[in-house]
């Protein structure tokens, strides 16, 4: 007992952690709108690119059009070109349910700290951004 509480002190406070992305650019979020749109009935997957706290770009996973969802993209989650700006993953629910499933979760934990889950009809309100643990953020709209 006096170990563990020893141990517990050493720990430093918490300090809130900080968001490093904080928006997305208009037109992406229009673009992935519009492949998700375009994907129906299948799932679209990307990984969101992302400069200066603002996701700008989306890079299509390859495999990811056939409807078999998140397995097929656990064999694509990390292209070789991975570099520091790619801040997530963005897929679509032709369910029209954006709440994140339990495979989602898992792969949100994996890979990256910002990801967007968007469902059908695919407007600019049926989507949600989320952190690594599931939890809902707020990404401001870059005009
Ligand atoms: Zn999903």
């Amino acid at each position: 007992m006096y170990l563990f509480k020893k141990d517990k002190k050493k720990i430093p406070p918490k300090t809130e952690e900080k968001r490093r992305i904080w928006g997305i650019k208009e037109e992406t979020l229009n673009l992935i709108l519009e492949v998700s749109k375009e994907s129906y009935p299948n799932e679209f997957a990307a990984t969101l690119i992302a400069k200066k706290g603002i996701i700008e770009e989306i890079n299509l996973l390859p495999g990811t059009l056939s409807g078999s969802g998140m397995a097929i993209l656990h064999t694509h989650m990390q292209p070789p070109d991975i570099t520091l700006s790619v801040v997530g993953i963005v897929h679509s629910h032709p369910s029209g349910n954006f709440s994140p499933s339990g495979a989602d979760l898992y792969f949100f934990s994996k890979f990256g700290n910002t990801h967007i889950i968007v469902g059908k009809p695919y407007n600019p309100r049926s989507w949600q951004a989320y952190d690594a643990r599931g939890g809902k953020i707020k990404l401001e709209i870059v005009k």
